[in-house]
């Protein structure tokens, strides 16, 4: 834009291995699309470099085309551009198979991942982009931060500087360990996440570079009012309208019954982290109280997801037309989910930011959540956090619980269940509030450009 003074510019490149909608497996996918949408909105470049995976999801690629290619590491490396939401995407094909192996993650990853993250600094340099920031994450792309000070800070691009994003210090702590070291900044997702790890062996060293700042969702890749998935467009003016029109649609697909009941929702990666024990025991808690419930939900274990495939068969038997779990990934029925559940739960034991509960909230869904790192920075129970919630300049949002067990889950989910039966009006404006609440990267996005600016200081 105009306004943006030219010494405040900065190009920015993203170097990841996940990007919604064209490669997403979690939330780190979501944030790299909509972080780089947002701080590009405000009038910087932001580029994004991914691998070419034979398993892409091209039809979300626009204007794809060969860029380039060049030798590295001992094979030819094709470069892609393309146009993802708006964003330009350079996708690195070596041609050596490394990444027509059919998934994101699970096959060599280390090895995979490091020639990603080697090839897309050469790829750098070779066309003199010289970025101020090149922007990495998590274990998988950890390895930019050390391989740009050990092979290219002394390079035409000297003047880059490299920022480091956890999004989960359960994965590769080893890694994550020695980019903290090498980048010039670090964030993680949330105030809270970024406190719960703070004395963790990799972070403590570094605390004096290290930020928590909380993710936004892209309200215009998650909008009620514009969304193909959801048969009536709303806002929060047609709220009761729209989701009702979208719970109808919902129970229809499922053969769920078409009664005046609250229907939980739950979107997961079905891993320990969601607190698998908490799912279980709050579908049947809902079913108990005369709910319904749909679950969404994938497991990389193939364990996990036996055990829920056993538990959606004896369920569907006998709570037959009363509960429905779909135990795979589902974008589009994702979308079904948050607009036609009155309820999103996320009883996570850690949950480092969690985008699901910010969706729901877009979506008008009342979020019941386990209070730990994002959930607590983001959820504020009606009950207990008026103050906390109003210190932020907020009203409360949803139900909340501490604990990691089946009562915790009753007290919240009791709560959440009980003022939809008898307080309805109340629980309808509750709906519309948190449809009105700010969610998105609006703030975030400034805190990032802030960082930004404090790593070329240094
Ligand atoms: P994590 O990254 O730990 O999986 P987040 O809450 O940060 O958790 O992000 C999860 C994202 O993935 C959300 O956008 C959610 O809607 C989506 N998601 C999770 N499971 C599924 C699924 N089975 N089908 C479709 N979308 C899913």
């Amino acid at each position: 834009s105009d306004s943006i003074e030219t010494e405040n510019y900065m190009r920015i490149i993203h170097i990841a291995v996940e990007m919604a909608p064209v490669a997403k497996v979690g939330g780190l996918g979501d944030v790299v699309t909509s972080l780089s949408r947002a701080v590009q909105d405000l009038g910087h470049t932001v580029e994004v470099i991914l691998p070419k995976y034979d398993c892409l999801n091209q039809s979300s690629v626009k204007d794809l085309h060969l860029y380039q290619s060049f030798s590295w590491g001992g094979t030819e490396i094709k470069v892609w551009v393309g146009r993802v939401e708006d964003l330009t995407v350079y996708f690195l094909e070596p041609q050596n198979g490394m990444f027509g192996v059919g998934c994101v993650y699970g096959r060599n990853d280390d090895r995979r991942f490091g020639f990603f993250c080697h090839s897309a600094l050469e790829f750098i340099l070779q066309n003199e982009f010289s970025p101020h920031i090149i922007h990495c994450h998590d274990w998988s792309s950890a390895p930019v931060a050390w391989l740009y000070k050990e092979h290219y800070s002394q390079s035409r691009m000297a003047s880059t500087r490299v920022v480091f994003t956890i999004h989960n210090l359960e994965f590769g702590a080893h890694y994550i360990g020695k980019a903290m070291t090498y980048c010039d900044k670090a964030t993680t997702v949330s105030p809270t996440y970024s406190r719960d790890v703070a004395g963790h062996g990799a972070i403590a060293p570094h605390r004096e570079k290290f930020y928590g700042i909380l993710n936004g969702i892209d309200p215009d890749i998650w909008d009620p009012y514009t969304d193909n998935f959801i048969p009536v467009p709303y806002t929060c003016e047609n709220v009761v309208e729209g989701k009702s029109a979208a719970k109808r649609a919902l129970q229809q697909k499922f053969g769920l019954q078409q009664t005046d009941v609250p229907i939980v929702g739950i979107i997961t990666r079905l891993t320990a982290q969601k607190g698998i024990h908490l799912i279980k025991h709050a579908i049947h808690r809902t079913l108990e109280s005369n709910g319904q419930v749909v679950l969404l939900g994938s497991a990389p274990d193939h364990r996990i997801q036996g055990d829920f495939c056993r538990l959606a068969d004896a369920l569907h038997g006998v709570y037959h037309g009363r509960v429905k779990l779909v135990l795979t990934y589902d974008e589009p029925l994702s979308h079904l989910i948050y607009a036609g559940s009155d309820f999103i739960i996320v009883p996570s034991i850690f949950e480092p930011c969690g985008l699901t509960q910010l969706v729901a909230m877009r979506y008008g869904s009342i979020p019941i959540v386990r209070k730990t790192g994002g959930l607590y920075d983001t959820v504020f129970d009606v009950d207990n956090d008026k103050d906390r919630a109003r210190s932020l300049g907020l009203e409360p949002n949803g139900f909340s619980f501490d604990g990691a067990d089946s009562n915790g889950v009753d007290y919240a989910l009791n709560r959440a269940i009980g003022a939809w039966f008898d307080a309805r009006d109340w629980f309808h404006s509750l709906c519309k509030r948190v449809m009105e609440q700010d969610w998105s990267w609006n703030r975030p996005a400034l805190d990032y450009i802030e960082l930004y600016h404090a790593a070329r200081k240094f």
